[in-house]
């Protein structure tokens, strides 16, 4: 059967058996095309149906947390743990507590991060977990309260050398250490069973700055190819989480002018470039909004959201040389997209997890602007979180000069493989392409000589 009648015919079984999952539909889909070259060549994947099996989690638990609020009152929420290919090592992949939170979003989530994984040269398999849980507005209390009863259901699947889950999106090191707490005393264990934890208790250095600095460090590689640098270049972040924060540190580190970022509720556009030490003292002490920022530092500007009821949103609309989507899933849409065209931007470089929207990347790719896909630029997150899990399995703890060198050349092999694959499939700086047959190869070649498991 040619390779473009499969791959429909696939899409349209996701579609009609995962109703409502967008997210995952367009993942899915996004990664299935990329693979035609690839295909084309190497029957084996068709012949033992790698395609069908590989957008099928191995496992996914759905389960009921009920936890009691400060009112004393009980509360329940939704956990999900998707385990979805374990072909080249554990499952890996963090854990999302935000009300969005649903089994679409944590199948395309987990389905990404089997590719993202594989690019980084390491051994883990892909997997995503979970909960409708919102933090915001909620006491210390009641978040330990939560962590507590997750990881009463979770410790059941997960194990060293079985699933080791990390952070994401509502969850930080508060969140590991309330999470690794629980699994201690279910289990009687001091494993390395979650990564992200605390330095003084088997974290590693450098795997807070790690996935902010490894988009950096991708966009550089990135950029040297072209024969440029990110001196002096002006970039625009969205996002001011865990990624935003230390993609605008390591922007600084490498002379470049990170002039925003952003969160739920609107944008700061700070023309000499954002103060750092206010954000993290206000984002990572206080978790407030940046409308406090605003009122901190008057030399910026705050741009509420609802100003751009078109679906557009204000960070992109900045001048700016490079973007890093680095808040959520399709944040960065087709309106974005062309005021980035218009505005020059010559790349976009992906910190979060498919920022972009398929109409947003059909118009870059066409527009020839370079894009560096979130499962190669983001990768140097969980790269560290493997990095920690070889620190535990040994005892010991590595300076966070080591793990930085390591995560710098990570990087750069991660971008060598993705932009070198493009290459070798005739469409050198195609990146998206470039990661999406690199991951895939690695994972359906393990999945091809361990059989059907
Ligand atoms: P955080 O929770 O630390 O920060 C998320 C940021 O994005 C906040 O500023 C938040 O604003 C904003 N945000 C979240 N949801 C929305 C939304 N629906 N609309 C607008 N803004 C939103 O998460 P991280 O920084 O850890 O993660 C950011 C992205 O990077 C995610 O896509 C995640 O999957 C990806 N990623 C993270 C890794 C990590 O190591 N942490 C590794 C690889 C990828 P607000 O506070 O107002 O909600």
């Amino acid at each position: 059967m040619p390779s473009s009648k499969k791959i429909k015919d696939i899409l349209k079984h996701v579609k009609e058996c995962s109703p409502g999952q967008d997210e995952f539909y367009q993942a899915t889909q996004e990664v299935l095309y990329s693979l035609k070259p690839l295909l084309d060549i190497d029957k084996r994947y068709i012949e033992y149906n790698i395609l069908e099996r590989i957008i099928v989690p191995e496992r996914t638990v759905i389960f009921r947390i009920n936890w009691l609020d400060d009112a004393g009152k009980i509360q329940t929420n939704v956990g999900y743990r998707v385990q979805f290919n374990s072909s080249i090592g554990p499952y890996k992949g963090g854990l999302r507590f935000h009300p969005t939170v649903n089994l679409g979003i944590m199948k395309f989530l987990g389905f990404e991060q089997i590719f993202k994984n594989a690019l980084t040269g390491l051994q883990i398999g892909g997997a995503k977990g979970g909960s409708n849980f919102d933090p915001k507005g909620k006491s210390d209390n009641e978040i330990m309260k939560f962590c507590q009863a997750f990881m009463s259901e979770l410790y059941k699947h997960i194990g060293k050398h079985k699933d080791v889950p990390a952070g994401d999106i509502g969850v930080g090191a508060r969140e590991i250490g309330y999470l690794f707490g629980q699994y201690k005393r279910l289990t009687g264990e001091f494993e390395g069973v979650l990564t992200g934890k605390g330095l003084s208790w088997g974290g590693s250095n450098t795997r807070k700055q790690a996935t902010g600095y490894g988009s950096v460090y991708f966009a550089e590689n990135f950029l040297n190819r072209y024969n440029m640098t990110l001196k002096g270049k002006r970039c625009a972040i969205s996002g001011s989480g865990n990624v935003a924060i230390y993609t605008i540190e390591k922007l600084y580190d490498m002379g470049a002018i990170p002039i925003s970022c952003s969160d739920s509720k609107g944008t700061i556009y700070q023309k000499d470039g954002i103060d750092l030490k206010a954000l993290k003292v206000i984002k990572e002490i206080h978790h407030q909004s940046l409308e406090e920022y605003a009122t901190v530092d008057c030399k910026c500007q705050y741009i509420p959201v609802s100003k751009y009821p078109e679906g557009g949103h204000a960070v992109w609309h900045l001048e700016c040389d490079i973007a890093f989507p680095s808040a959520t899933q399709n944040e960065l849409t087709l309106v974005d997209a062309k005021a980035l065209h218009k505005n020059g931007c010559l790349l976009i470089n992906e910190g979060a997890n498919m920022p972009t929207t398929e109409d947003a990347l059909a118009f870059i790719k066409e527009n020839k602007i370079l894009f560096a896909p979130g499962k190669a630029a983001n990768a140097g997150g969980v790269a560290t979180s493997q990095l920690e899990m070889s620190q535990n399995a040994s005892m010991a703890q590595w300076s966070f000069e080591e793990v930085d060198i390591k995560l710098r050349t990570i990087m750069q092999n991660i971008f060598k493989t993705a932009y070198d694959t493009s290459v070798e499939f005739d469409c050198e700086g195609d990146l998206v392409t470039g990661a999406n047959i690199a991951g895939f190869r690695k994972v359906a070649n393990s999945m091809i000589d361990q059989g059907a498991v």
